[in-house]
């Protein structure tokens, strides 16, 4: 059984408890983060930190005090489950006002619920799913226009799993506008020659993490990054195509709504990446 951390306390996972009024539950008022941990320890854990910070300021949610803990916590519960790969999944909401009300409870009476707790994975980074690829669908964005802010609010990213479920293949790309915003839980992007194509930043993407390390790794490797968006049809004319997240790393697709894209089978230069990625995070994991 697991350990896992809620409002202070460390306790098994059957004598956690939450409030049936808190606003997360009621409202999905609600922020939350995936940090992976390799060889026990957090990758990217500053970017994960930084990122939480600012959805909570979006949203105009009290920064819990024990934030400059969360560190701690992470690594208590790594600790304290035996965890050498998987996630730390965290959680905050706007906590529990004792109602249910829509205007946000005063922040001096009503704290915010803090939840953390970790999901084993061991063979994480050696995924079998890296050395096959990946196959996805495309279907409509329909999500809120704030997908910059991490809540969790997870119905369509999660009906748009179940679409891709029941057309035998394993993720969606999600399209708005005629361009492809980001996958259902991470960051999608086309390989064309040496360079790579992904999304810019804006309020119709997560700012992923992985992303923003994955860019990094591929510029100081002498890869060209064109930071624009792009549509299925490019997608299925591409020479590659990968997706990005905490949990993923750098995933190969395969193949985009029955098309092969390049050779259909995963990238040169997405392989290469992804053990980029791996290497670099884990040599300053913490
Ligand atoms: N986009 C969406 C919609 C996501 O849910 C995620 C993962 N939570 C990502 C992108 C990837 O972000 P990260 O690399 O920070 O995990």
């Amino acid at each position: 059984m697991r350990t896992v951390y809620v409002n202070g306390e460390y306790l098994p996972e059957n004598e956690a408890k939450i409030s049936i009024f808190d606003r997360g539950f009621l409202m999905a008022d609600g922020v939350y983060e995936v940090t992976s941990v390799l060889d026990g320890k957090l990758i990217d854990f500053a970017g994960h930190a930084a990122r939480l910070a600012r959805s909570l300021d979006a949203l105009d949610m009290p920064h819990p005090t024990v934030m400059p803990e969360l560190i701690d916590i992470h690594r208590a519960l790594v600790r304290m489950n035996g965890i050498e790969e998987g996630m730390i999944y965290l959680q905050i909401t706007r906590g529990a006002p004792g109602d249910r009300d829509f205007a946000f409870p005063d922040p001096e009476t009503t704290t915010p619920t803090v939840v953390l707790f970790t999901q084993n994975k061991p063979g994480l980074a050696a995924s079998p799913a890296a050395q096959k690829g990946i196959r996805v669908i495309s279907i409509a964005d329909q999500r809120w226009a704030r997908r910059d802010i991490k809540t969790v609010q997870l119905l369509y990213p999660s009906m748009g799993k179940m679409m891709a479920k029941a057309a035998g293949v394993d993720d969606a790309w999600m399209v708005e506008d005629g361009m492809v915003t980001e996958g259902t839980s991470n960051n999608a992007y086309i390989v064309k020659g040496n360079t790579i194509i992904t999304r810019h930043l804006g309020s119709e993407i997560l700012h992923g993490i992985t992303r923003a390390a994955v860019l990094r790794f591929a510029r100081e490797a002498q890869m060209q990054v064109e930071e624009r968006s792009f549509s299925i049809a490019e997608a299925q004319g591409a020479d590659e195509a990968f997706i990005t997240s905490a949990s993923t790393f750098v995933m190969p697709v395969v193949e985009v709504d029955g098309v092969a894209v390049g050779a259909g089978v995963p990238g040169a230069l997405a392989r290469r990446l992804r053990e980029i990625y791996l290497e670099e995070s884990r040599k300053v994991a913490v």
